[in-house]
């Protein structure tokens, strides 16, 4: 790894996604994952494969739902530590990219999904025509803060605290981030993620500040319990109001539009402006949407995961028929994918 970029990779938002992604195993109602097997004999054991850990969540996945693919595969970017669980994480992104281009014509995740590729790539050119694809995918993304006011770049500090301040919300922490907001220029460096932050028209910016204002939990403070009234010695009960669980109840995809968002503030702002006008400089691949899968060597119709491997859709669980066409441009030209080196 390009140790200089994966320092820069947002760790919280992977661990938010990984976070996410228990959730949403939870709700499929996986088992549990298995025990490592690991020799008794060994005095150091071997680290247990990925895919043998996550194997419930994989066996779970459905290629009606991009965003379980796109989910795990930021855990396993996150968990990774051998070649091939980096290589389960690029597929698992690779799936989730060309089953939304399927199920949505690449609306929904498509473009996230190659910007966490970018995020676990350690070759620049990939990256920069990974980024250039998203772009072209959805042009939200141009919308980043060197791009708009003139050119001015969020500076390193404020893109930090505005990061900080969106997990703060989350979390039910209103003062905290109320006291950013407070900080001229981090709500604005929020506000300008506006289009991702509301991906379907909902409010962005303007309904975080307002979760900063309901919160801490008005009836427990954030401390998850209340004591029962004339209790003595004190009993305590779970807070009625939070459940004891304070902060937004967010949808998956605001979940996601919000750790997308914290991944842009926190990667990009630390790089100076002549560093991101290279980067983003002309892509020296074709950014064609349809190259992903080629260039990773990955077979979409390979796409759920049965006995430890890759296995074809079956017919019962077909994706649904494209809600829209191609979002690919008419003036697109044909997949001319680089030969994988
Ligand atoms: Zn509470």
């Amino acid at each position: 790894m390009n140790t200089t970029f994966a320092a820069r990779i947002p760790r919280i938002a992977l661990v938010l996604a990984a976070l996410v992604c228990g959730t949403l195993a939870r709700a499929q109602e996986t088992s549990p994952e298995p025990s490592p097997a690991v020799a008794q004999s060994a005095p150091v054991p071997a680290p247990v494969p990925l895919a043998s850990s996550l194997a419930p969540k994989l066996e779970a996945l459905s290629p009606v739902d991009p965003a379980a693919y796109f989910l795990l595969g930021e855990e396993a970017s996150a968990r990774a530590q051998s070649p091939d669980d980096f290589r389960l994480a690029r597929q698992l992104l690779v799936l989730a990219f060309e089953l939304d281009r399927q199920v949505s014509g690449g609306r929904s995740i498509g473009a996230s999904s190659l910007l966490a590729l970018a995020d676990i790539s350690a070759l620049d050119h990939e990256r920069r025509w990974l980024r250039a694809t998203a772009r072209r995918l959805d042009p939200r993304y141009i919308r980043e803060p060197w791009r708009i006011a003139g050119d001015r770049a969020v500076d390193s500090v404020t893109a930090y605290s505005a990061a900080t301040a969106l997990g703060m919300v989350r979390k039910g922490d209103g003062i905290g981030a109320r006291q950013l907001f407070a900080i001229p220029g981090v709500f604005d460096a929020i506000r300008r993620y506006d289009a991702i932050l509301a991906p379907s028209g909902t409010a962005g910016a303007s309904e975080i500040a307002r979760d900063a204002d309901r919160w801490p939990c008005p009836e427990c403070r954030n401390e998850r319990v209340v004591r029962k009234q004339g209790s003595n010695p004190p009993e305590y009960r779970l807070c009625s109001t939070c459940r004891g669980d304070p902060g937004p109840k967010l949808t998956p995809a605001q979940l996601l539009a919000q750790i997308r968002v914290e991944s842009m503030l926190l990667g990009k702002g630390e790089a100076s402006t002549p560093s991101i006008a290279s980067e983003f400089s002309t892509p020296l691949i074709d950014p064609d949407p349809a190259g992903v899968a080629k260039w990773y060597r990955v077979d979409p119709s390979l796409c759920i995961w049965r006995n430890g491997g890759w296995a074809p859709l079956n017919a019962q669980d077909a994706p649904p028929e494209p809600a829209s066409a191609e979002s690919t441009p008419a003036e697109a030209t044909p997949a001319d994918a680089p030969a994988p080196k």
